[in-house]
């Protein structure tokens, strides 16, 4: 099956292939995470923790992405040089520069320090990128999945998106050696192995009535209601759960390996940030999947750096979607 998804032809999904794979590499040279110092690992309070191996990724991308696109792109990430320092001091920054190294990008202490300072904007309705350097940083220390998130949003929707799952293998929702999913609006979507480009097209699994439904959820019980949505969605089917950490819940939707994806925070008011669901939701919606907010309205990435409302995720095939959201629009009516 043939893909016009080619970045011999896409100068900027060959920057963000270059830029996951440069974070990868970062991420893999950290070593073994539960072996991590603690002053290798900061909290960020209510954001949760990040470590080295989150602020390496995030300065690789964003110099690989300006070194191939131009030093004015805008990008929209994660992590901050202001918060890292304020948490972890300059050892932190100090040992997540010597991670970075091996991420095969050249760049001086200054440089990496100033692709930290400089991903802190708002986006908006113009063009930029939004960088989730590594995407599940709980799983990321468990042992469990995580994932490079990297996209391109235009006009308040995302465009290119590319997720490296590093320990993610190529079916199932197990281990293995290494995915990327990428999508192109209009395109498509595809995976290949992370170690060499490969790209095969993915399609998502059309669910019927009667299907089982195999739901993608976190294993964090602080970031997503898992627990009550598949207790709910037993109105559909016979309910399946997948835990999975990070923006794989998408990757196994696109794939066909998980019918949907729902995320609804169990805190009160929280609003999701744009670069936890622009690369999986593009991916996603290029298999066949339909991904709105939790009251089946489109995602509307313009609004700055979280969504504006905060009614949670819907991600599944059509005929699951509308079941889905028409389930949450009565548990809702009936709280
Ligand atoms: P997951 O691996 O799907 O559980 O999600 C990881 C993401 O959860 C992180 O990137 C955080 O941005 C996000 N997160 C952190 N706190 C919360 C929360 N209270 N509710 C929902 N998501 C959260
Ligand atoms: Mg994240």
């Amino acid at each position: 099956m043939g893909t016009a998804i080619d970045p011999a032809s896409d100068r900027r999904l060959a920057a963000a292939l270059d830029a996951a794979r440069a974070a990868s590499r970062a991420i893999a040279a950290v070593g073994d995470p539960q072996a991590l110092s603690s002053g290798s690992v900061v909290e960020k309070g209510a954001a949760g923790p990040a470590t080295v191996a989150d602020l390496a990724s995030q300065a690789a991308i964003v110099i690989a992405l300006r070194r191939a696109l131009g030093a004015g792109v805008e990008i929209v990430a994660e992590e901050s040089l202001e918060e890292a320092e304020a948490l972890g001091g300059a050892a932190l920054v100090a040992r997540a520069h010597s991670a970075f190294a091996a991420s095969g990008i050249d760049a001086g202490e200054a440089s990496f320090r100033d692709a930290l300072a400089s991903c802190a904007g708002e986006g908006g309705v113009g063009s930029f990128w939004t960088v989730d350097p590594l995407d599940g940083t709980k799983g990321y220390l468990r042992g469990g999945q995580f994932a490079v998130a990297i996209a391109l949003v235009e006009r308040g929707r995302p465009v290119l998106g590319v997720l490296a799952a590093p320990r993610l293998g190529m079916d199932g929702s197990g281990p293995g050696d290494g995915i990327l999913a990428v999508a192109i609006d209009g395109l498509g979507a595809v995976q290949s192995p992370l170690a060499s480009w490969s790209p095969r097209p993915v399609r998502a699994h059309p669910w019927s009535p009667g299907d089982a439904v195999r739901i993608a959820g976190s294993v964090e019980k602080a970031h997503s209601s898992s627990d009550s949505l598949e207790a709910r969605a037993a109105a559909l089917g016979t309910v399946d759960p997948v835990r999975i950490d990070s923006q794989a819940k998408y990757a196994l939707v696109a794939r066909g390996d998980a019918d949907c994806y729902v995320r609804l925070s169990p805190s009160a008011g929280y609003r999701e940030c744009i670069w936890d669901h622009a690369a999986g939701a593009l991916i996603a919606r290029e298999s066949g999947a339909v991904v709105t907010d939790a009251a089946g309205r489109p995602l509307d990435f313009s609004c700055g750096r979280r969504f504006r409302d905060a009614s949670g995720i819907v991600c599944a095939t059509p005929r699951l979607h509308e079941s889905l959201v028409r389930l949450l629009a009565g548990a809702a009516s009936a709280d």
